[in-house]
């Protein structure tokens, strides 16, 4: 069977109070009951359809974690402020004092950050392995572990989970497998191949518009519930919520993300291959010399491609900047970080996201310091920006 997000978001059928055909946005913190008794069911969680206060639902985010629970196949959602809003939820309701996380070593900069030094503060132990040795995942597992964290494609260096594996791992040891997709909207759908939490950050690929920050939570009804309880729920008591105006707009862009993903990664494939060609040290995980090509292959959704993450490696952080300067230059995109945009952005991961890692664990995870983070962006005319690239890199030096 083959999993079609982007038509599970296409069915959905969200309408206005008006036939509006985007939902109207719910602008109120507060909602009103005609009886007392209907509230206080409200509050126990059992009145079907109510909203009680914004900071636990609020319409306009209910719509959109609705599209992400049905691009992720999962029961449910809630949305987040922020991407690092959703993984500090979602693993600090996972924990509790004494216990252990086994992480990739290769993650995002702040989520490696939360991990590595702001749970130290609960006495939460992690342990940092390569995501690819199924072995060594395993033997890092203890008693006290609660959850085995990992990014599907990790940034920066475009490693690929074996999310089944690491599922059957989970379950074996009776874990939570909690899986980044924030590279992979589409491409990927973790919850389908055994994740049992997905997190986000809508920042990127999935709004494409660097307008705002937000996240998502996707997981089984019973999670995302206990997430919002009001009593223990960490999401309603520490209260990272999306401001209902951009779960409206985030909704309509996720509309044409479909389109976007299968831009994104033609436009990144044909970079690769020309990089790679021209004898640059590449990583995409479209080539077929990527370690991880067969494994992404065999969890890809059909159509969306390989992404449009690619990485190159100029060896020191003097060249990348060189390079990175000269394509501002010409208009290659722009120096920034982040990713997803309809604009191509650069940066040099070691000294820009990921930079909360220190230098001695770039080294031991293989970040060199010359490597440029490309998110590939929507070009109409790739073999106009590729001559554009390729004149930076004779100018540099790097190609003859
Ligand atoms: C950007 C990013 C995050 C953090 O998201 P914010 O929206 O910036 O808080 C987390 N994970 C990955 C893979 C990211 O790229």
């Amino acid at each position: 069977m083959k999993f079609d997000p982007a038509s599970k978001i296409q069915n959905l059928r969200h309408f206005g109070e008006f036939g509006d055909v985007n939902p109207s946005v719910c602008d109120s913190a507060t909602f009103t009951f005609m009886q007392a008794k209907t509230m206080l069911e409200t509050f126990q969680g059992e009145a079907e359809g109510c909203f009680l206060y914004s900071r636990h639902w609020n319409p306009s985010n209910k719509y959109l974690a609705d599209a992400m629970a049905a691009m992720e196949g999962t029961e449910a959602a809630w949305v987040t402020g922020s991407g690092m809003g959703a993984i500090t939820s979602a693993i600090l309701h996972l924990v509790n004092s004494g216990d252990h996380i086994v992480s990739s070593m290769t993650t995002y900069g702040g989520t490696f950050a939360f991990l590595a030094n702001y749970l130290k503060k609960f006495n939460v132990q992690v342990s940092f392995v390569d995501i690819s040795d199924l072995k060594a995942v395993e033997e890092a597992v203890r008693p006290e572990t609660k959850l085995i964290y990992t990014e599907t494609m990790t940034n920066p260096l475009l490693q690929i989970s074996d999310i089944p594996g690491l599922a059957a791992i989970a379950n074996k040891h009776n874990v939570k497998l909690v899986v980044d997709n924030t590279f992979t909207p589409m491409i990927a759908s973790p919850a389908l191949l055994g994740a049992h939490v997905v997190v986000y950050s809508l920042t990127k690929f999935v709004n494409g518009k660097n307008d705002c920050v937000a996240g998502a939570i996707c997981a089984d009804v019973d999670f995302i519930n206990s997430l919002i309880d009001v009593n223990n729920g960490t999401a309603m008591l520490l209260g990272p919520v999306l401001d209902p105006f951009r779960s409206s707009s985030i909704l309509k862009n996720i509309h044409t993300l479909h389109i976007r993903m299968k831009q994104h990664s033609y436009n990144a494939a044909y970079l690769a291959e020309r990089f790679n060609a021209a004898g640059i040290p590449t990583v995409y995980p479209g080539l077929t010399n990527h370690k991880g090509h067969k494994l992404m292959k065999s969890m890809m959704n059909p159509q969306f491609g390989f992404g449009g993450m690619l990485t190159i490696d100029l060896k020191t952080s003097e060249k990348a900047s060189a390079l990175m300067e000269d394509m501002e230059r010409n208009d290659v995109g722009y120096l920034a970080v982040s990713l997803g945009y309809f604009k191509t952005l650069f940066s040099n991961s070691g000294k820009s996201t990921s930079s909360e890692v220190p230098e001695e664990v770039q080294r031991e995870m293989g970040l060199s310091d010359g490597l440029v983070r490309y998110s590939v962006g929507l070009d109409n005319d790739i073999e106009h920006s590729w001559s554009k690239i390729e004149g930076s890199l004779r100018k540099i030096g790097v190609l003859k």
